[in-house]
């Protein structure tokens, strides 16, 4: 079956599918997007993405390019066209095209494009073993909290760590605390059991991932703390681990080489790991 994406109100093949060459976002990464995981055919916590998404649009005054019902209408459409049931929704919004100019044209009309991935995550072996991070320094602007297209220093963090032969590049501000990694957030646990991760302000992309773990912490008898943590304290914490949508909850084994912990994915890790894949499981539309 070829790939069928969505492009500005047509489904096409993948190879016809195109967007105009003034494009913003081509020319000036004027646009964000949302990358939403499919199990069962369903979207998880689908409208805590859309909320991302207008938060987003909202801060670089790109317009909605429809209703919150037609795009759950598109998203699934694109998800049943491709016959994918689990997979990864991608949704992107650019500002439009317009003659090459840095201001915002007058009447361009925002470009919603779409396509969907099958794939079910990391591979197990991962999720067992846990996977390595650099640290590298952030060099991004200083709004990553809004999910924009702007993703080079991410692309070029994404390949230092690919050559390090690691699976993440957790990014350090400067005053040597780590921010988040280039697609995912960063967590450590304490020796004392607390679950510390950063807090969401200008300076992270606040994870629906995230979110939902937070939401999950208390039942487990977990605490959050919400504080920046340094390299240093992340190298020596009990545990570590990332949260996104395509990882969902991964155990971080070592950084910069330096083992976390004995080397090993923690209990508390694995226990979260559990209980976020159930909270995935409960939202699966019944069959
Ligand atoms: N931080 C960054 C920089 C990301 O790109 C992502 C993934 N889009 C995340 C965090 C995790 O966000 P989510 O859990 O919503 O996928």
């Amino acid at each position: 079956m070829s790939r069928i994406a969505y492009v500005n109100g047509r489904y096409l093949p993948l190879n016809r599918a195109s967007v105009h060459i003034e494009d913003r976002g081509f020319q000036f990464a004027d646009a964000v997007y949302e990358v939403i995981a499919a199990r069962g055919g369903g979207l998880i916590d689908e409208d805590m993405h859309l909320k991302r998404l207008h938060r987003s649009l909202g801060e670089l005054r790109i317009a909605a390019p429809m209703s919150d019902a037609a795009l759950k209408l598109v998203m699934r459409e694109v998800l049943r066209l491709n016959g994918i049931a689990d997979g990864t929704l991608y949704l992107q919004v650019s500002r439009g095209s317009a003659p090459r100019d840095f201001p915002f044209p007058k009447s361009a009309k925002p470009s919603l494009v779409m396509v969907a991935r099958r794939g079910r995550g990391p591979a197990a072996a991962l999720i067992e073993n846990g996977v390595g991070v650099i640290t590298l320094p952030d060099i991004r602007w200083a709004r990553p909290d809004i999910k924009s297209v702007a993703l080079l220093p991410n692309a070029l963090g994404k390949q230092r760590a690919k050559e390090a032969g690691a699976y993440e590049a957790w990014q350090i501000d400067r005053d040597g605390n780590v921010t988040e990694g280039t697609s995912s957030n960063a967590w450590i646990v304490t020796a004392d059991g607390e679950v510390v991760t950063r807090r969401a302000d200008n300076s992270i992309l606040n994870g629906v991932t995230r979110l939902g773990l937070i939401g999950l912490l208390a039942r487990e008898g977990l605490k959050l703390v919400e504080r920046p943590f340094s390299v240093a304290e992340a190298k020596a914490a009990r545990e570590a681990f990332l949260t996104s949508t395509t990882n969902f909850v991964l155990p971080v084994v070592s950084i910069d080489g330096t083992p976390v912990g004995n080397g090993y994915p923690g209990s508390i890790v694995r226990r979260l790991r559990q209980i976020y894949e159930e909270y995935i499981v409960a939202q699966e539309p019944a069959l």
